[in-house]
């Protein structure tokens, strides 16, 4: 027969700047996402979960429109219908938006948490992606200081149980009000606007659109002609003060130390008030690890009547990392299992009943199935690679008679053959959970 030449295929290759999560480094994401989990709900914050993507507008309207988020990093399309939709570039919007939709807000304390993707179109590098996951956690409903500690108190005690306390700072810093703001946003560019040949180029065009965010210009010469700009400090208002004041003295009480930054802003509009950012000093320029702060008119500005809110993200990836460069990551991470299951002859039907057996009454077992058939000694061979300290071999003869042989592979013992239910106690008696 003639074969036509074969072409070769192209591999597709992911997105740029969109990894996957290889099974070799998932037990370190299971191990934060739970704990993290764990940490939140012990402090009664409850799950909610939102679609990964939400109408354009929604973004639009709540983190700004001249921010570097909505003027150049979200991944917008028009659907089958010609509808506007964002892939989320954090969660904050779509919390309030799923919480307002289902009436949850109004007259109600909500302590919240989320998990998942989110997507930006940033230039990929360390600890920047453009697929990246954030844990978000919102407090909806208080007005006062004390919800803003707690926050941070949550965040501090799970630094503590990671293992990573002493690699991270508080940053700490209040915006005040919006007309606090616009009064020192007109100093501030009048200033600018009298040195705009001195500030770098990213600023300069800031100065125009965005100007709070050149506080936080990465550029030295930026930074050194701001020493002498208006301090955003000497136009907040009393009760800003006040409140900033509070939380203050309840970090002091809870023993969480903290930097007063007067130039730390936050890149979305919404934030007033409190903002705040966890820095590690262990990841290079990606150094922020969890940021966030206070949104009192976001609810209103999404069309809800005004409610109080607080929330923070931190970004999987980057504590990942940290885990992994403070080699903070328990040991017991790893997913090697306990027991290989050999099936020497046919005994397929034998063996899968004889495992479940053992799995219902073992339920902490770690047991893999040999499946595919081949020869007994190429299964041993798979038991051994496999890190299994049991091989569970299940011959024609003890299908018939129910009984099963242990294989010791991790230590000198002989091999024994028994009954399946004493072979069960044996393994639950040697096997330590
Ligand atoms: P950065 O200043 O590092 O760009 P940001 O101010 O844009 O951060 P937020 O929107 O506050 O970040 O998001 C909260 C956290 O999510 C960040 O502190 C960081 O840990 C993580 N994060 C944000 N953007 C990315 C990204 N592109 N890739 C990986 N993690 C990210
Ligand atoms: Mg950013």
């Amino acid at each position: 027969m003639n074969r036509p030449a074969k072409t070769k295929v192209e591999k597709i290759q992911a997105v740029r700047g969109m990894n996957d999560l290889l099974p070799e480094d998932s037990p370190a994401w299971q191990y934060l996402e739970a704990l993290v989990a764990d940490v939140v709900q012990r402090y009664a914050y409850r799950e909610i979960r939102f679609p990964i993507l939400d109408q354009t507008e929604l973004f639009k309207r709540s983190i700004g429109e001249v921010t570097d988020i909505v003027e150049k990093e979200m991944y917008t399309f028009l659907d089958r219908n010609e509808l506007s939709l964002t892939l989320r570039p954090e969660g904050t919007a779509s919390c309030v938006r799923a919480c307002e939709q289902h009436g949850l807000l109004y007259n109600q304390v909500q302590r919240l948490w989320y998990m998942g993707p989110m997507f930006r179109y940033e230039k990929p590098q360390k600890g920047r992606l453009r697929q990246f996951h954030q844990i978000g956690v919102e407090a909806f409903g208080i007005e006062t200081a004390d919800i803003d500690a707690e926050l941070l108190v949550v965040t501090a005690r799970l630094w503590e149980e990671l293992g990573i306390s002493d690699a991270v700072t508080l940053q700490l810093n209040t915006l005040g009000t919006s007309d606090d703001r616009k009064r020192f946003k007109a100093d501030l560019v009048s200033y600018l606007d009298a040195r705009k040949d001195q500030l770098d180029e990213d600023s300069q065009r800031r100065l125009a659109t965005n100007p709070l965010r050149i506080l936080d210009s990465k550029n030295s010469d930026t930074q050194a002609l701001l020493n002498d700009a208006p301090s955003l400090m000497d136009y907040i208002d009393a009760d800003s003060l006040a409140h900033f004041e509070q939380l203050k003295t309840l970090l002091d009480a809870a023993g969480i130390a903290y930097e007063i930054n007067p130039r730390l802003v936050r890149g979305l509009d919404y934030y007033g008030k409190t903002v705040f950012e966890w820095v590690t000093t262990r990841l290079g320029a990606q150094g922020t690890v969890c940021a966030g702060g206070r949104y009192d008119g976001l609810v209103e500005q999404l069309g809800g009547r005004p409610v109080p809110a607080v929330g923070f993200a931190m970004g999987i990836e980057r504590l990942v990392l940290l885990l992994q460069e403070l080699d903070v990551l328990p040991v017991a991470l790893s997913q090697s299992i306990d027991a290989y299951f050999i099936c020497d002859g046919d005994v397929t039907v034998e063996s899968l009943k004889m495992a479940e057996q053992i799995r219902s009454q073992i339920p902490w077992l770690r047991l893999q199935v040999h499946c595919g058939g081949g020869k007994f000694k190429r299964q041993m061979k798979k038991a051994v690679d496999s890190g299994a300290s049991i091989a569970l071999v299940l011959n024609e003869d003890g299908a018939a008679s129910g009984s099963l042989t242990l294989k010791y592979l991790s230590q000198e013992k002989e091999q024994t053959t028994l009954p399946l239910q004493e072979a069960i106690s044996l393994m639950q008696a040697e096997i330590n959970e």
